[in-house]
């Protein structure tokens, strides 16, 4: 089984929900939810992962991020697809934990909760922070164009190797191609 770890804000939807429930004026970026629906039903797990210094700054009440993370593993469940966790750093931006991205303390956390190595697992984010964390600990990072990713993908110092897609729908439906090649190749 494999596993792909996913952005959130920018990533399945335009911008973080305000405190409360996001079952009002929430709104998925185009195929998202559909992307995920396809990963599911291809076998892979999917854990979606992000900074949420909301709560350090009290602008987002633990309990909201727990009613939004069931909001959102419903419409994504609606759709046919499934949320295995969600990993999040509950950090400021200035505090020295590792957890906060680009740190690599979320992505190793992940690692050790499913008792497996990240390395070559994507991790499809939006912003540089995503890609330097994927880096450091050995995954495969992808940029997607959605939410601050068009931003993202003109800076001078992206390294040109990371693909880029333009939202994740593009980027699961390459994985998905890849994933199919490489099983043929196993089965010949
Ligand atoms: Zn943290």
């Amino acid at each position: 089984m494999q596993l792909a770890i996913i952005g959130h804000h920018g990533v399945i939807n335009d911008a973080p929900e305000k405190d409360g429930p996001i079952s009002t004026g929430w709104r998925p970026i185009r195929g998202s939810l559909e992307a995920m629906a396809r990963l599911h039903h291809a076998g892979w797990r999917i854990i979606v992962a992000s900074n949420r210094p909301e709560l350090a700054d009290g602008t987002l009440q633990p309990d909201s991020l727990v009613r939004q993370h069931a909001s959102l593993r419903r419409y994504v469940a609606d759709s046919g697809g499934a949320i295995e966790a969600f990993s999040y750093c509950p950090h400021a931006p200035d505090s020295e934990c590792n957890c906060h991205l680009p740190g690599t303390g979320l992505l190793q956390d992940i690692a050790t909760r499913l008792h497996i190595s990240l390395d070559g697992v994507p991790v499809i984010g939006d912003s540089p922070t995503y890609i330097q964390a994927a880096m450091a600990i050995g995954a495969r990072p992808i940029l997607v164009k959605t939410g601050k990713g068009f931003a993202t993908v003109s800076q001078p110092d992206l390294d040109p190797a990371v693909p880029v897609f333009n939202d994740l729908y593009s980027a699961v439906d390459s994985l998905l191609k890849q994933d199919l090649f490489t099983a043929d190749r196993q089965t010949c």
